[in-house]
């Protein structure tokens, strides 16, 4: 059995990756190893974050586990929202708030390229191992589609001629940063089985 902690207080993350991997490996959440504060996140990049939440877990509880850290780097805005995505229009981390500045942000700009990034920070018998995920799209002109979360409404992934929030989520799974950086993660564990 190989147990490993996902420095996530969200259950439904460490949920949705437990289903994917085989049942000898066992992923454990913070609240299984007692850890319930905040987690510091004070890097100036997405891969610095998530490296400090993995250290934290690793070097407090002695324990292995990843962390992952999430973005949308916008080009014609030198890479914002980037490591402040989720609070972009204020510490209330409001979606909409957040999507309204992105659109004004954007309306006299005529490159509208961005892309999503997930990196997970893996510590395993003390080594770091960094993976990636990127999904490369637009921005669109105006919210498109209800389903999916955050900035999903104003995402058009490359090559397909829908917004994330108008596809099914298998569909944005198959293509998203965090599925891709999730794909990375499971081939690393079945490398090392
Ligand atoms: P987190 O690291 O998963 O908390 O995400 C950071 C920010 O990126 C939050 O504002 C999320 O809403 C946004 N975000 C992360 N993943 C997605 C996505 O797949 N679609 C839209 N927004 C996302």
């Amino acid at each position: 059995m190989t147990t490993i902690v996902f420095a996530t207080q969200n259950p439904n993350k460490v949920r949705e990756i437990q289903e994917m991997l085989p049942a000898h490996f066992k992923i454990k959440s913070l609240a299984e190893i007692g850890c319930t504060e905040d987690i510091p996140e004070t890097q100036a990049t997405i891969e610095g974050n998530a490296i400090q939440k993995a250290r934290y877990v690793y070097e407090k509880y002695e324990v292995d586990c990843f962390a992952e850290d999430t973005g949308l780097e916008v080009a014609a805005l030198d890479g914002a929202p980037g490591v402040h995505t989720a609070r972009y229009a204020g510490p209330q981390r409001d979606t909409n708030d957040n999507m309204d500045l992105l659109l004004k942000n954007l309306e006299d700009k005529p490159d509208r390229s961005a892309r999503f990034k997930t990196v997970i920070a893996l510590i395993q018998d003390g080594v770091t191992y960094i993976l990636e995920g990127i999904v490369e799209g637009q921005i669109a002109m105006a919210r498109r589609g209800s389903g999916g979360f955050g900035y999903d409404p104003v995402f058009l992934p490359k090559g397909h001629s829908i917004s994330f929030a108008e596809m099914d989520k298998a569909a944005k799974n198959a293509i998203s940063h965090r599925g891709r950086a999730m794909a990375k993660l499971l081939d690393h564990f079945a490398a090392r089985d």
